[in-house]
């Protein structure tokens, strides 16, 4: 005869086990999908942010606060938890060293 409660707690710590890969995707998968700034944050509007840079040799790819980036998009230090355009510009642009 089995023991009911060593299967118990068996299941118990499978599901665990289990549980804890599917919070670290789900979290995961959110930073992954950081949603991108738009001009119309009233942040953005004060450093005057456009996606598309109007600024011969200035775009937020060769900017010192632009990181990570990832297709056409990246991080910025002023923005977090956004994403700005890679060809997007702003007023505190500043070269990379
Ligand atoms: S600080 Fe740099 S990376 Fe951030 S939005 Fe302005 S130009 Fe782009």
């Amino acid at each position: 005869m089995k023991n009911q409660t060593t299967d118990k707690s068996r299941r118990a710590i499978l599901k665990g086990m289990f549980a804890i890969p599917v919070v670290t995707l789900t979290g995961f998968q959110t930073s992954a999908q950081a949603a991108m700034l738009t001009t119309s944050d009233p942040t953005a509007q004060a450093l005057g942010y456009t996606e598309h840079s109007a600024m011969a040799g200035k775009t937020c790819s060769n900017c010192m606060l632009f990181s990570a980036p990832a297709g056409d998009a990246g991080n910025c230090a002023i923005f977090p938890g956004k994403q700005v355009a890679a060809a997007g510009y702003c007023n505190s642009w500043a070269a990379k060293p």
